[in-house]
């Protein structure tokens, strides 16, 4: 019996908190997307998740750490973008190492591979040598905060500022996220079925050269569980 994966995503703010905000771009709306991506990714790999917000809604950090703890993940990570100025994506782990630490890592491995640089896997502790960050403190499960890219800087928000490059991105943090939990990454898995999306085509036709046309075009529109009825 394989114990199945779990894994908890936070997405950085989100309502009435809009994160950073630079060049017209909103971190929260950055954030979203990303996550969402990186979810189907994992979901698509086996892996049970949770995720702190699929829409644009607050909820507070201590809500946040809350949730994840109850979860129980195997690893937690929140999603985020920078400002400040600076250039390329970083991923803080805890103080203490361990699997938060490879996860970081393999995260930004992965993040670079899609065009982007890493500034590096770093900690951050506070004036009484504890985590700075809430998220990496106070959860049980290793977590990690990834940055994507600097909202405020011209060149480095463009490798989050469309659709496509914001998929790219949930899927190298799924990547990093995959190779941590030792679970190889599939270009081709099987999409997973979610409440309220059709996977069973049945093709009823009079003629079967009809009917296996529109079985193959089921197929290619990514209907995995598509065959054909008779009768
Ligand atoms: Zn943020």
């Amino acid at each position: 019996m394989t114990i199945e994966k779990r894994v908890f995503l936070g997405v950085g703010h989100g309502g009435l908190d809009p994160g950073a905000v630079a060049n017209g771009f909103k971190e929260k709306d950055v954030n979203l997307p990303i996550a969402l991506v990186c979810q189907s990714e994992l979901a698509r790999h086996g892996v049970l998740t949770k995720i702190s917000r699929s829409v644009d809604e607050y909820e507070s950090p201590d809500d946040r750490i809350r949730e994840c703890n109850e979860y129980a993940p195997d690893i937690a990570v929140d999603i985020h973008n920078n400002t400040g100025g600076g250039d390329g994506a970083e991923a803080y782990y805890s103080r203490f190492g361990g699997t938060g630490k490879v996860l970081a890592e393999n995260i930004l491995d992965e993040i670079q591979k899609i065009g982007q640089n890493s500034r590096g896997a770093k900690t951050k502790v506070n004036a009484q040598g504890a985590d700075a960050y809430a998220f990496i403190r106070n959860t049980a499960a290793p977590a990690v905060i990834v940055e994507c890219a600097f909202l405020d800087n011209k060149t480095d928000v463009q490798i989050v500022d469309t659709a496509a490059e914001r998929e790219a991105m949930g899927i190298a943090i799924a990547k990093g996220m995959l190779r941590t939990l030792g679970i190889a990454y599939k270009e081709d898995a099987p999409a997973v079925k979610q409440p309220g999306t059709m996977y069973r085509v049945q093709v009823f036709a009079g003629s079967k050269r009809g009917a296996e046309e529109v079985l193959a075009k089921a197929k290619a529109a990514g209907f995995h569980d598509a065959f054909i009825k008779k009768g």
